[in-house]
């Protein structure tokens, strides 16, 4: 079945209501920027923006975009928001009800870039109701994938990629040939620790592994990629965005990053998307497909790059890819099993409480002991095997802190 809802003939309007979730982070302060690309507020009503403790920058986009609704996840900063906007005539909220009227907001786009599984209800809330969603938080599909496309399908919305490799791919497809594809190819970085051993990965701190070598973005991903649990996320992605079986999703490690992900068809031809590393291309496809926006961002200079290079991953060294492929074989709850337990030893990590190494492991100890059949077929299945799985990590956490 072809996951993503393809559009009529005519393809849909431009998405001149929009509301974005998130606005305030790495992927929001991109679509803020397309935005004024793309001719700004003559184009673009944004109707909500949503934060949390980043009140200055979040007052300052709703004055400039003219929203209706700022909101801030953070309870304690709601008066700091309404000072920030007295006068303006902006409606301001907060807390998960802030989120949850941001998402129900009458916007016909809506941008899912708020940062892990906080993502997850405002962004089935605006699916339900029919919104087209522009993806780019992973953790939806990775920890709820059959609830949020099920939520996709009844609300009647479109679901476009914006993770640049999903966004590549979906670029690749021809959508007649589908039963054509024999697999796709993620393209992955390697990140800072690409060539690293795993005795030299075991020391290194937060402020080391969030240097990526190529992509500027918010610290989880930075994170996830040094790790390589972000292309184990975006596996999974994968799997529920373009109805893939585990064996048609390979992994490649191309350290330029200027090819963003590719589709092999049965006859041997391979589809690639290129472009400089810059999301705000995929951004851009996302708000104005199927056309295609102006943009200025860095176009790719071919004799300069001169060269594009590619190595098989290495799962010894970055365990995460096996374990995306275990949850991917195991199927049910696995999925929000990883995505929890890589949270919460990713905050551990960052805390200081854990090494580098030890974030895979937690994951793998948490997923085994999760590996008890469960399902992932409603929210309650979701949010409980996500409890549980931050429990469990919690658990391994602090015996790896006394065994330490
Ligand atoms: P970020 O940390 O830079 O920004 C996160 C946004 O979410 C901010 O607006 C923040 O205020 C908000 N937020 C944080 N905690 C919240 C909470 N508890 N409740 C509500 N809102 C909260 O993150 P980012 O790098 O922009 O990533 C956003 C999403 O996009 C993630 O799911 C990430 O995996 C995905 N993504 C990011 C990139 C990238 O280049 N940054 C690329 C592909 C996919
Ligand atoms: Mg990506």
């Amino acid at each position: 079945m072809n996951r993503i809802v393809m559009t009529n003939a005519q393809g849909p309007t431009s998405p001149h209501r929009l509301t974005i979730l998130g606005s305030t982070g790495s992927i929001g302060t991109n679509t803020v920027d397309v935005i004024r690309q793309l001719g700004g507020r003559d184009r673009f009503e944004v109707m909500a923006l949503t934060g949390a403790s980043n009140i200055d920058l979040l007052a300052q986009q709703a004055r400039d975009l003219g929203v209706k609704l700022a909101v801030t996840s953070q309870e304690d900063k709601y008066a700091a928001l309404k000072d920030a906007l007295a006068g303006t005539g902006i409606a301001v909220a907060s807390g998960q009800s802030g989120l949850d009227e941001a998402a129900s907001m009458d916007a016909d786009w809506v941008m899912a870039a708020i940062a892990g599984t906080p993502g997850l209800e405002p962004t089935l809330a605006a699916a339900r109701r029919g919104a087209n969603i522009a993806l780019a938080n992973k953790e939806c599909l990775v920890s709820a994938g059959d609830v949020f496309l099920r939520a996709v399908a009844e609300g009647g919305g479109q679901l476009i990629p914006v993770d640049s490799e999903h966004s590549a791919i979906f670029q690749c497809l021809e959508p007649h040939n589908r039963k054509a594809i024999e697999r796709i190819v993620l393209t992955a970085s390697g990140g800072p620790f690409r060539t690293h051993s795993r005795e030299q990965m075991a020391g290194v701190t937060a402020d080391v592994a969030r240097a990526h070598p190529n992509w500027s973005m918010g610290l989880k991903v930075s994170i996830g990629s040094a790790s390589m649990f972000n292309k184990a996320l975006e596996m999974i992605e994968a799997k529920y965005l373009f109805d893939l079986s585990p064996d048609q999703i390979e992994v490649i490690v191309h350290p330029q990053s200027i090819i963003h992900s590719m589709v092999a068809y049965t006859d041997g031809s391979v589809i690639a998307q290129l472009g400089c590393p810059d999301m705000r291309t995929a951004i851009a496809y996302a708000l104005t497909y199927p056309a295609r926006g102006d943009i200025e961002v860095e176009r790719l200079d071919f004799a300069r790059l001169a060269r594009l290079d590619f190595e098989a991953p290495d799962e010894v060294r970055f365990p995460a890819l096996r374990l995306a492929r275990t949850a991917l074989q195991r199927g049910g709850a696995q999925g929000a099993v990883l995505n929890a337990a890589d949270e919460a030893a990713y905050h551990a990590f960052v805390d200081g409480q854990i090494g580098f190494l030890d974030m895979a492991d937690i994951v793998e100890t948490v997923m085994d002991r999760m590996n008890d059949g469960r399902t992932a077929q409603t929210i309650e299945d979701v949010l409980a095997a996500d409890a549980q799985a931050r429990t469990y990590a919690r658990e391994t956490i602090l015996n790896k802190q006394k065994a330490a």
